[in-house]
Parts: structure tokens; C-alpha cells; sequence
């Protein structure tokens, strides 16, 4: 039997770019689709842990759930599919997921959540694709899912991918890179008087480092970014080490003075 693949996404069950990854994987697997049933961007690794989840079987291989991204990765790689996948892909998200705004991303998390049940694992984005549509994401998948499958990745280690609008000159290999956060909290109020507010609203301003996944996307290539999930800063965790006994002795001295 083929091997089985996973495709998910965050935008939900209805997107195009769900579509156009799931067929472009076909040729290297089984592949499930199991997907939220509405729009879940920016949802980040949150997972519905206080309501009960809904399972919609909308073809033979293709599930719709009434939760997040991590959900379905979850409901996918613990249930629904027939054995364990041997890939989680997450996408085409529409639009990029890039440096520091993996974390809220709903698309990377899905990779992230594939990656802890030990699953190797992508997240693919394109640039809003216009006339277009996803013809320059589908190959750059396709590719990296090839080899992923060979080569495989080392532990706690996912892949993001991000695709730029149009052609695609290349593909590059990359680190993640930073935001600038120059832009304000908008301030109106709304016609009952009270004030509201807008996070979010401009335009997203980088750090320059060339070899960082936004200088690749805006050159016009694919950027192929390892992420860990170890969050752990090893360096400072050394650094730090006289701060255990200063912490320790400012609980002990506190407990004493209480007595
Ligand atoms: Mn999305």
C-alpha cells in the first residue's frame, strides 16, 4: 500500500491552495486531507481541548473538523487515518508565513503539532496569488516533500516553506528573520462612543539580513526554513546558571523573615 500523507491547512476545508497541495502530493502517497471547517488563520498551536470536536466525512479521503489546525493534525495522526502518515503538510496557506510570524501562524503550527506526535513535517505559503493562482507553490512542494521523504529530518525539526507571487526563480535555503515593529495600535470609536482598536493594520516592516526568508521571498524565490522545537536557549541556560542559588536564596530569606 502507498505510503499515507496528511495534508491540512488553516484556511479550511473550502481553500484553494488545500487543494492544489493535496494534488500536488498525490504523486508520492495516499494523501488525507483533514482540514478545519472555516477559516482558522492565525489561530497559532491552539488546540479545543472544553468542546467536543465534529468529524465530517466529505469524500473517501477528505475530512472536515470543526476546530483548529492542531486539532486536525491531532484528530488525523491519533484516529482517523488507517495508519500513521509518513508526512504532515500544511497549506498552501494563502499568503506568507514569515520570520517572526510563525508563531501566530495556523499553517506552521499544523507542521509544529505533526512534528510532536513525531511525524516529519512542512508548512508551505505563497505570497496572495493573483491571476496566478498557486502554479508556483505546487512544484516548490512537490520538491521538498520528495526529498523530505528520503532524507527525512532530524529530531524536533520542521520545514517552512514560502512561495513568492509569480515565477519562481529558485529555491533558497534560509533562516528566519525579524520583524521591526514600528507600526501603532489604531484608536477609533465606534458610533455607541466607545473606543476600539486595530493591532495588525500596516504593513509589515523587516530587518535586512540577506539571508533570511523575507529577502528570498521578495527577491522572487522559495524560501525552505529548518525550524526546532526546541524552544530552550542552551547558551543562556549556561549563563544563567549562578541565578539558581540567588533565586533560592531570596525564597529562602523571604521564608525565614515570614516565620
Ligand atoms: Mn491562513
Amino acid at each position: 500500500m502507498a505510503p499515507v500523507i496528511l495534508v491540512t491547512n488553516d484556511d479550511g476545508i473550502h481553500a484553494r491552495g488545500l487543494a492544489v497541495l493535496a494534488e500536488a502530493l498525490e504523486p508520492l502517497g495516499e494523501v488525507y486531507v483533514v482540514a478545519p471547517d472555516r477559516e482558522q488563520s492565525a489561530v497559532g498551536h491552539a488546540l479545543t481541548l472544553h468542546r467536543p470536536l465534529r468529524v465530517d466525512r466529505v469524500a473517501e479521503r477528505k475530512f472536515s473538523v470543526n476546530g483548529t489546525p492542531s486539532d486536525c493534525v491531532n484528530l488525523a495522526v491519533l484516529g482517523l487515518l488507517p495508519e500513521p502518515p509518513v508526512l504532515v503538510a500544511s497549506g498552501i496557506n494563502h499568503g506568507t508565513n514569515l520570520g517572526d510570524d510563525v508563531t501566530y501562524s495556523g499553517t506552521v503550527s499544523a507542521a509544529m503539532e505533526g512534528t510532536l506526535l513525531g511525524v516529519p513535517s512542512m508548512a508551505v505559503s505563497q505570497a496572495e496569488p493573483d491571476t496566478d493562482g498557486f502554479d508556483g507553490a505546487a512544484p516548490v512542494a512537490r520538491a521538498v516533500a520528495t526529498r523530505l521523504l528520503v532524507e527525512g529530518l532530524p529530531a524536533k525539526t520542521l520545514l517552512n516553506v514560502n512561495v513568492p507571487r509569480g515565477e519562481v526563480k529558485g529555491i533558497r535555503l534560509t533562516r528566519l528573520g525579524h520583524r521591526i515593529y514600528r507600526e501603532k495600535v489604531i484608536r477609533e470609536v465606534d458610533p455607541r462612543g466607545r473606543p476600539y482598536y486595530w493591532i495588525g493594520a500596516g504593513p509589515p516592516e523587516w530587518a535586512e539580513d540577506t539571508g533570511a526568508d523575507i529577502a528570498a521571498v521578495h527577491g522572487g524565490f522559495a524560501s525552505v526554513t529548518p525550524l526546532h522545537l526546541d524552544l530552550t536557549h542552551h547558551g543562556a541556560l549556561g549563563r544563567m546558571a549562578e541565578w539558581e542559588g540567588a533565586l533560592n536564596a531570596v525564597l529562602k530569606s523571604k521564608r525565614k523573615r515570614r516565620r
